[in-house]
């Protein structure tokens, strides 16, 4: 997977933007406003191509289905404490995240205990209390294999730092694969019922439709091995 880029920053710097953004910041609107949400969408959108619609910290398939309420803008640093609030539109901030990630993470707060907020939000301020996905490449860090079952990998210098990952998201504990491997199961039977149902029609239209959904089962079959 490799480190993340900023691409949001394409989205921050346009001047549209620059209002909602410093009202957010300066907390004369919450994160759901309404004029937040052409900025939010745009994020979204450029994220979701960076990370090939991966979860950076599970390094699993954001399940497509139900797109708005699987795939969050998820904030390394938690946007609701004060003190990472200015970091609330900041391009190293900001990840899509599966909702299982989401849910686990929480509130948690990824600076260490003692540690002041920082300035800014660079590479100079790792490590955190998780390897970090745009500063340091979670698949030299962390090792997901087929199950998928999670292990550290010796020798990245992240090794305390990927411990704590799999440990708070939970990654290995077994009630959340089985979850996660029925949703994939029940999305994969779902996908192959449309593809026969397009098949059986076989015009123009349904062959143009088919091309998507075979990606997307060619996708999700891969996750479930
Ligand atoms: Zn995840």
């Amino acid at each position: 997977m490799g480190t993340l880029k900023p691409v949001a920053r394409a989205a921050l710097n346009r001047k549209a933007f620059r209002k909602p953004i410093s009202e957010y910041i300066s907390g004369r609107i919450q994160w759901n406003d309404a004029s937040l949400k052409e900025v939010k969408k745009l994020i979204r959108a450029l994220l979701r191509v960076e990370q090939a619609e991966t979860c950076p910290y599970c390094q699993r398939l954001i399940i497509p289905e139900r797109r708005n309420v699987s795939e969050h803008i998820e904030h390394f640093l938690d946007k609701s404490k004060d003190k990472y609030r200015k970091f609330a539109f900041s391009a190293t901030n900001l990840v899509l995240s599966c909702q299982g990630c989401n849910v686990e993470k929480g509130t948690r707060d990824l600076i260490g205990h003692g540690k002041a907020p920082p300035t800014y939000l660079t590479a100079a301020e790792a490590p955190f209390r998780w390897p970090h996905p745009y500063f340091d490449d979670m698949a030299s860090c962390i090792q997901k294999d087929p199950g998928p079952v999670y292990s550290v990998i010796p020798g990245s210098g992240r090794e305390l730092e990927a411990t704590q990952l799999i440990g708070d998201l939970k990654l290995n504990e077994i009630q959340n694969l089985e979850t996660r491997h029925g949703k994939l199961f029940m999305r994969q039977t779902r996908l192959m019922r449309i593809l026969a149902r397009l098949a059986r029609k076989n015009d123009e239209r349904s062959r143009g439709r088919m091309v998507p959904l075979v990606l997307e089962l060619d996708k999700v079959t891969r996750e479930l091995q």
